[in-house]
């Protein structure tokens, strides 16, 4: 076994080798981007070594400098994760000429599935079943037209160097076909530089199932059973599942045997997948094979109990495979679901940014998150933007659903839009539990799966509106503590006035709604009445917040839980499983009205966009002091009170942290007071 590794990846692949690796007692070098400076996979690692600026291009797929560090570091073995360079025979290629071990397929293992067509050729001789269609070399229109009226429609066009879904179009009738032809083949070119295509039949209701296979050096090929991953959108998996829901023993084994077959013919070596389409008649046939890890090993090792990175790093270093066929067995099942940094109320867009709060599941024998991502880490807009792997494993797959739900409630993101609304939604969908899975899952089940996007419930108002309060009132306490006069009544949280009735409102903005909730403090409590909901629709509230956002309310006699993360004005509730962002507003004057000794800080991370007074301006209490935009939105910092605007600590166009203080004010009568505002965490 090697005794150093590089890991010529990143994000949570490169961490979860890293793991492996240390297990098995080898040290592990990290190569990383400028982006990635300060990323968990480089904290990891024994080493880490910069290899270039962020895009990949000058960076993750720089096989020279991955190599250079190989050299340098002596390590001894380049496990190159998924991505990147994991099925470049060039780079395969290169390891050996330098004496260093590439963890994966050799070379010409990879060359001869890099082409869809190419390898269906090969396929077709190991007497593989591909689907009706056509791989010819002969790729002149008119026989492309020809192939097409033999095959029959609806066919898919696929580029032969395809790959991650691109390029692919369905062409339904005849006459379509030349135009969408020509699309097909410019797309191709532009994506691959090569604009050859292959037809196939297009299936109605497929589903993906692949076998992994693993192959050592000394003839053993074994297959460690299917997955299912049927659930895609436009043609990339978002939930996998192992082993595939209902399919009998039979066809299990004899998808091992074609995939072990397929291994075989082109003397493959290490983890591979071979993927097939299954249609409902039972009928199986081939499409390609992947020559790497894919993300979804994690719900192979789940249900075969081996980690198959070791598996990797083993036949790599020239050891037998550690289970022959017969030593392998199916325990439960599991699934996995890819949490994305995406926004499905805008097509998926990918969002890019700060993770200002991450939260995850607790792990155990149930429950396993791969993340390469910590709160407060960026995700870039370099590379792909999944968060985190959540995988769940039961006895049997109802069980196992029921994990993922849970699992998907605890899974807490601030800071970015993420899928994980759309995988619930997948993950309580009744035809999802009763296993009734093909490819157009979620194209059919479109209008059930589309991201609710109406106003937060009564209830998640309230609770909002309890967790303000409730850290209004311990910030209150906490600046008592500090205060030459700790019992004084200003320090206190509780809306006590002198000679005014302690009703207060709140104002967030859900949405494009503003939505209020009028308050009335009591002792120990507050009645909390919404001025937009149900008529009379008051309640007695109280409970506890601790430190981590955890809240215990109770309303009314009620005891309920949520978690309500915030940063400044952004307030994120989670409760039962959902999630509702509202935004406090205007909260530098509100929080004033019951906070004197406030300072003026910036109650999130922004750009200051504009300053409205001079500095040494007298200014009455409530007047605009200064704009910042942060989160698209404008907020304007208020005079606390009547006073002397004596300075501002930043500019026009300043780009400034949560929490950074932004004026220096005195209060009349008072000592300046560098200034805040108690709502700014
Ligand atoms: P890529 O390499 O670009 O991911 P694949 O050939 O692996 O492309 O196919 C990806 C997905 O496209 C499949 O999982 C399936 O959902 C769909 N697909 C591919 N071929 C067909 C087909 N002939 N009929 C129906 N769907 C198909």
């Amino acid at each position: 076994m090697f005794s150093k590794l590089l890991i010529a990846n990143r994000g949570e692949i490169a961490c979860r080798v890293i793991r492996t690796a240390r297990r098995l007692g080898i040290r592990t070098v990290a190569v990383y981007s400028e982006a990635d400076r300060d990323a968990l996979h480089v904290e990891l690692a024994d080493e880490a070594y910069p290899i270039g600026p962020a895009p990949a291009r000058d960076s993750y797929l720089k096989g020279v400098a991955i190599l250079d560090v190989a050299e340098r570091s002596g390590a001894e073995a380049i496990h190159p994760g998924y991505g990147f360079l994991s099925e470049n025979a060039q780079f395969a290629q290169a390891c050996a000429r330098a004496g260093v071990v590439f963890v994966g397929p050799p070379p010409h293992a990879i060359r001869a599935m890099g082409s869809k067509g190419d390898a269906k050729a090969m396929m077709a001789e190991a007497g593989v079943p591909l689907i009706p269609g056509y791989h010819g070399f002969d790729q002149h229109p008119e026989v492309l037209r020809q192939a097409a009226r033999t095959i029959g429609f609806p066919i898919l066009i696929k580029p032969f160097a395809g790959g991650g879904g691109k390029g692919m179009r369905v062409v339904e009738a005849p006459e379509a076909f030349p135009d969408q032809l020509a699309a097909a083949r410019r797309e191709a070119m532009s994506a691959f530089g090569d604009d050859r295509v292959l037809l196939e039949k297009y299936l109605a209701r497929p589903r993906h199932v692949e076998v992994q296979v693993f192959a050592d050096r000394h003839g053993a090929c074994v297959a460690l059973f299917e997955r299912d991953c049927s659930i895609q959108r436009r043609h990339q998996k978002v939930v996998e599942e192992a082993p595939a829901p209902g399919l009998d023993a039979a066809t299990r084994r004899r998808m091992g045997e074609v995939a072990v077959a397929a291994a075989r013919k082109i003397d493959y070596r290490g983890a591979g997948t071979v993927e097939f389409l299954l249609d409902p008649s039972g009928a199986f046939y081939f499409i390609e094979m992947n020559t790497r890890l894919q993300v979804e090993h994690a719900v192979t090792e789940m249900v075969t109990g081996q980690d198959l990175v070791e598996w990797q790093l083993r036949v790599a270093a020239g050891e037998p495979l550690p289970l022959g066929q017969d030593d392998l067995a199916l325990h439960g099942h599991a699934i996995e679901v890819r949490l994305y940094a995406e926004d499905p109320a805008n097509d998926f867009l990918p969002q890019a940014g700060r993770l200002g709060h991450l939260g995850f599941p607790a792990t155990d024998c149930h429950v396993r998150v791969d993340t390469g991502v910590r709160s407060g880490d960026t995700v870039s807009i370099h590379y792909d933007p999944m968060i985190a792997k959540l995988i769940v494993w039961d006895h049997d797959r109802a069980a196992a659903v029921r994990r993922l739900r849970a699992a998907l409630a605890e899974t807490r993101v601030v800071g970015l839009a993420t899928n994980r609304d759309f995988l619930a939604a997948i993950a309580n969908h009744p035809g999802y539990l009763a296993g009734d899975l093909d490819t157009r899952f979620i194209e059919r089940h479109h209008g059930d799966l589309r991201p609710q996007q109406g106003l937060a419930a009564d209830r998640v108002l309230v609770l909002a509106s309890l967790a303000v309060l409730l850290d209004r009132a311990a910030r209150a306490r906490a600046e008592a503590a500090l205060s030459a006069d700790p019992w004084s009544p200003w320090a206190r949280g509780d809306g006590w006035r002198l000679n005014d009735e302690a009703h207060d409102l709140l104002t967030f903005r859900d949405g494009a709604v503003e939505r209020q909730i009028r308050l009335t403090y009591r002792r120990g409590s507050y009645l909390l009445n919404l001025l937009d909901g149900a008529p009379g629709g008051e309640v007695v509230a109280r409970g506890e917040l601790l430190e981590d956002g955890s809240l215990e309310a109770d309303l009314g006699g009620v005891r309920l839980t949520a978690v309500v993360i915030r940063a400044g004005a952004e307030l994120t509730v989670f409760h039962q499983g959902g999630s509702h962002r509202l935004v406090l507003q205007e909260p530098l004057a509100a929080a004033t009205q019951d906070l004197p000794g406030g300072r003026l800080t910036a109650p999130m991370p922004g750009r200051i966009i504009a300053i409205l007074v001079e500095p040494g301006t007298k200014v009455d209490k409530g007047q605009p002091l200064l704009v910042m935009e942060a989160m698209k939105m404008e907020h304007t910092l208020k005079a606390p009170a009547p006073g002397t605007v004596v300075s501002f600590h930043h500019g026009v166009g300043d780009q400034v942290e949560d929490g950074v203080e932004l004026v220096e004010f005195a209060v009349d009568g008072e000592a300046p007071l560098l200034g805040a505002i108690g709502e700014s965490h």
